[in-house]
């Protein structure tokens, strides 16, 4: 029995994550879940919405499958997520974008992987208003999170039978951040000959994917561009309802999906739980239970084929509460 933090957000997070807790259970997980409440409601009677407790169970228990949080806007609190990702050093943030079958894009052969920098760049937070009519904002770029960051790329690229590394930057303008970013992202391709190494600009990356993502295999870019490019590639697979994504430092992993809290249609059993739920998927392959992962993975796989019950966001027109029936109808 594996303990694991369970962070159900706010917005559509507690519908969804109902939703992937019962499947996780029908399929077998051998998971104690830590519960830990964060976001707004959270803020409101501790002050914070991110308190200690959370952090603190995160560290104990090195996994958590996180749903998302919202930051309150205006009352002075840093975002939750990212908050989240400096105290717990988790460093890396990997968002892969690969078609499923059954959901019908633009494309039918995007298989991406999105490495994406976690802890710096305009994420540092270092802003100022100099006066009434402007305002600065301060972009950090160190040797270190740029060193271990395409490190984790091209290890992943390693690990996953991948076969190109691609540095995503915008280094003919920033010609000092972005260009100690590819710097050493070149030093870290020398050192994987059996990878191909790339570089793009990524005003250049954006248009091409639209045009032809099957060309692009794993890319690494600095927090912003990351985070940009990250909805792109949902977008191209079919939206941020099947989007997943982790959170990976050295010790501690943070599964969760690319979607925010979508206030727009929080209480209305319509959020679609697979995002959240592929974020889960890949959080019992990383504690071993990769059997259990399998037999999910295949039942959602097969259920999305079938077209029958999909949520509204895939153009069905189930509840959040059908399409869980559904796959645990099949398990
Ligand atoms: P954030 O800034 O936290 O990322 P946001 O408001 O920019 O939040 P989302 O909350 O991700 O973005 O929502 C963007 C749009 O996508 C909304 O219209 C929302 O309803 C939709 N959406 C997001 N997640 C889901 C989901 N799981 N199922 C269905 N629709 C979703």
């Amino acid at each position: 029995m594996q303990t694991v933090t369970l962070i159900p957000g706010d917005g559509i997070g507690p519908e969804i994550t109902e939703a992937v807790v019962s499947i996780l259970k029908e399929a077998g997980a051998e998971i104690e879940w830590d519960i830990q409440t964060a976001g707004a409601d959270v803020a409101e009677k501790e002050g914070t919405p991110l308190p200690d407790r959370v952090i603190d169970s995160i560290k104990r228990n090195k996994v958590a499958l996180k749903a998302p949080v919202t930051t309150p806007i205006g009352k002075g609190f840093r975002s939750v997520n990212v908050q989240l990702r400096k105290s717990l050093d988790l460093y890396a943030n990997l968002r892969p974008c690969k078609n499923i079958e059954g959901i019908k894009t633009r494309f039918d052969n995007v298989d991406l992987v999105v490495v994406r920098e976690n802890t710096e760049d305009l994420y540092a937070g270092i802003e100022r208003q100099i006066d009434e009519n402007s305002a600065e904002s301060i972009k950090i770029i160190t040797r270190k999170a740029s060193l271990r960051i395409s490190e984790f790329a091209f290890d992943y690229a390693v690990k996953n039978n991948r076969k190109t590394v691609t540095a995503v930057t915008k280094a003919n303008i920033c010609k000092l951040t972005d260009g100690l970013f590819l710097n050493c992202a070149r030093e870290i391709a020398d050192k994987y000959p059996e990878i191909e190494y790339k570089e793009i600009l990524v005003d250049n990356l954006c248009m091409q994917l639209v045009q032809n993502p099957e060309k692009f295999d794993v890319l690494v870019l600095p927090n912003l561009y990351g985070d940009i490019v990250s909805d792109l590639g949902a977008g191209l697979i079919g939206g941020l309802g099947i989007a997943q994504g982790a959170n990976i430092g050295l010790e501690t992993a943070v599964f969760e999906p690319v979607h925010g809290s979508a206030p727009d249609i929080k209480g209305q059993n319509k959020a679609n739980p697979t995002a959240l739920l592929l974020s889960a998927i890949e959080m019992l392959k990383y504690i071993n239970q990769k059997n259990i992962a399998e037999k999910i993975e295949k039942v959602l796989y097969k259920v999305i084929k079938e077209g029958k019950v999909l949520t509204c966001d895939l153009k069905g027109n189930a509840s959040t509460s059908e399409f869980t029936k559904e796959i645990i109808r099949n398990l």
